[in-house]
């Protein structure tokens, strides 16, 4: 018996949902920058402004809620896949958000999508920023998926990407290029970080 309720405490203590709920600071990763645009040459408009717009909207509001953020970039500058998850893993009770925006060589492919790699924790943050996000456009709800995506794969973090839209779809591009609507994108991914902690 108490060898049982050792082994429960101790599995207890390893659950990725317990430790990453002491979490203070967001890393955040815009996804793209610089020479790389983001996206296919099919694009609309190019990922890498939209995507960084949002990034940095979900950062002031987490540091208005208290948090503290950190950008993988915060300009138009090109970082390496690996330099992003250097940033991530030298940070102590964190988590990783990346934000990109869709594309697909269908024009009507649309709507949310949010990825996660393996732990339980990163897929519970990922169900809460989709739903979430999900409340600010009829595009369809693709839901989470699993992906082996270099920035998450390689993260000691509880890390998730979401893809804000498809932007090669005339109805996202147009809600994508709205100030209103990628502050409203912001809020919610903020609220689903806030509602995870
Ligand atoms: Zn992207």
């Amino acid at each position: 018996m108490t060898r049982f309720v050792l082994l429960l405490f101790s599995s207890l203590l390893l659950l990725p949902s317990a430790w990453a709920a002491s979490f203070n600071t967001v890393v955040i990763d815009a996804g793209h920058g610089g020479f790389d645009r983001g996206g296919i040459p099919q694009n609309l408009i190019p990922e890498k402004n939209v995507a960084l717009d949002v990034a940095q909207r979900v950062s002031r509001r987490l540091q208005n809620a208290g948090l503290r953020t950190v950008m993988t970039r915060n300009s138009d500058v090109f970082v390496t896949l690996s330099q992003r998850v250097a940033i991530a893993n030298a940070q102590k009770r964190a988590i990783f958000v990346s934000i990109h925006f869709n594309s697909a060589l269908r024009p009507g492919a649309c709507g949310i999508e949010t990825y996660y790699c393996r732990s339980a924790s990163a897929r519970q943050l990922a169900v809460l920023i989709q739903r979430n996000c999900m409340r600010t456009t009829n595009g369809e709800n693709r839901g989470t998926k699993t992906a082996n995506y270099y920035v998450l794969r390689k993260n000691k973090l509880t890390a998730v990407l979401v893809e804000c839209g498809f932007l090669t779809n005339r109805a996202d591009v147009s809600r994508a290029t709205s100030k209103e609507y990628r502050e409203s994108l912001a809020a919610q991914i903020a609220n689903a970080i806030l509602a995870f902690r």
